[in-house]
This record gives structure tokens, sequence and C-alpha cells, in this order.
């Protein structure tokens, strides 16, 4: 049994324990078209502003349920709340 504890503030990027999980997310944002990604400033802003927010659970927007460095890194996806 996993008896790690992260905070609820973490991405998933920032927790141990889920590599290959993290890793399948990666390879999924990387499949998204050039065209269709958030440029890397916009996408790092984006996740801080994520890490800011109360409704940031474990990598998941408590929001929309949504895996937020997944919906940060379409650059037509915005946040429910509008802070990007
Ligand atoms: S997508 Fe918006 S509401 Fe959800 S965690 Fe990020 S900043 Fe907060």
């Amino acid at each position: 049994m996993d008896n790690r504890r992260y905070c609820r503030k973490c991405l998933m990027q920032d927790m141990g324990g889920q590599e290959q999980f993290f890793a399948d997310l990666k390879a999924y944002i990387e499949a998204i078209a050039p065209e269709d990604r958030t440029p890397e400033a916009s996408y790092a802003e984006r996740l801080q502003r994520c890490r800011e927010c109360d409704y940031l659970e474990q990598g998941m927007c408590r929001a929309c349920g949504c895996y937020v460095e997944l919906r940060a890194a379409r650059r037509t996806q915005h946040c429910s709340y509008n802070h990007w």
C-alpha cells in the first residue's frame, strides 16, 4: 500500500509514484499538434494559476473535473472560472 501523502495543491508533475500515468499524460500532451498547443510560457502561467487555485486537488480541477495539465495544454481551452 502506498502511504505517501500528497499536498492537494500538487500538479500531477509534482506527485511521485504515478510515473506511468504521468508519462501517458505527457505523451498525450506532446501529441497535440503544435498549432493547437498552448505556447510554453502561457502554459507555465496557466499551471501556476492552477497551483494557486482552491479548486486544484491532486492534479484535477474540482470545478470541471479535468486534469489541468492536459486542459491547459490546448490553446483553445480555458479555465471554467476565467483564471486563464
Ligand atoms: S482550471 Fe481554473 S478553476 Fe480549475 S484549478 Fe485551474 S485555475 Fe482553478
